[in-house]
């Protein structure tokens, strides 16, 4: 018996849209939206695209007018409701451009639900066009089929931050100096990861941290990782073992 094919197919374009959708909503797209749409794939009238708008969900709509500027959908049916990723901040000292957008995108696709750029003392960065690194997480969100963006935070000074840390979140301070595995510290509930500038922490830092109560030293093997790099592994591991990696992706596979 062929396998039926999944509903909808899984190669429709995929777009977030800031309007809040509702079926029957007609709304129409500009900018890079409908050059995707119109002169990229060139899709007219009839075609379908999914849309979500990080608060109602995602919906199925079919293009009813597409020129070069402008898309006109038509929202038709709702898909799926917004999900909800496990409740994993990322705290990380702005790197230089290129590594800070690439950082963006892999966490956004591994299921963080916050970014926050921490300013340590040896954060070499001082300005973050978060604009652009928004525009990274929503194309990641499109691509990994989330239907949540990861809230993007401006940068806060690290004592600032321990300052008023929320009592019920776990922090996982990545100590390059050496810790707990992670994948046996990492326990469900609020956490957090935090790793340091490609300087590294002062020893004061350090100390301040380790001095939270809800600071855990981990370590993330023995070798010297860069930033994005230790970023990247320190969620997966935490989602491993504590978030949402053991559940089946959310793609509807062939019904057979
Ligand atoms: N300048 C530091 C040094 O040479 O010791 C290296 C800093 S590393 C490039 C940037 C951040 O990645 C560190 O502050 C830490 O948060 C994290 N990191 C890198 N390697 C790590 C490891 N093996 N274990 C835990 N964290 C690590």
């Amino acid at each position: 018996m062929p396998a039926t094919p999944a509903w909808p197919p899984a190669s429709l374009p995929r777009l977030f849209v800031e309007t809040d959708l509702a079926e029957g909503l007609t709304l129409t797209l500009d900018g890079t939206a409908a050059n995707y749409l119109a002169n990229v794939l060139r899709l007219g009238p009839g075609a379908q695209a999914k849309l979500f708008d990080d608060r109602t969900g995602e919906w199925l709509a079919e293009i009813v007018e597409a020129g070069r500027k402008r898309v006109t959908l038509s929202v038709a049916a709702k898909l799926g409701e917004r999900e909800t990723v496990p409740d994993l901040w990322l705290l990380f000292a702005p790197l230089k451009r290129g590594r800070i957008d690439w950082l963006v995108e892999k966490a956004t696709e591994l299921g963080v639900d916050r970014l926050v750029p921490v300013i340590t003392e040896r954060t070499v960065v001082d300005r973050l066009n978060l604009e652009r690194l928004r525009a990274h997480a929503i194309e990641a969100a499109e691509q990994c089929e989330r239907t949540a963006l990861p809230a993007l935070m401006p940068p806060r000074k690290l004592r600032e931050i321990l300052k008023d840390w929320p009592a019920d979140r776990a922090l996982y301070f990545a100590d390059e100096g050496g810790g707990t595995p992670l994948s046996a510290a990492a326990t469900p509930g609020p956490a957090a990861i935090l790793i340091g500038p490609e300087g590294g922490f002062t020893d004061p830092e350090r100390a301040a941290i380790r001095a939270l109560p809800q600071a855990r030293a981990v370590g993330l093997g023995p070798r010297i990782l860069r930033a994005e790099t230790a970023a990247l592994a320190a969620i997966a591991l935490w989602m491993g073992a504590a978030g949402d990696h053991g559940l089946p992706p959310r793609r509807t596979a062939c019904k057979d």
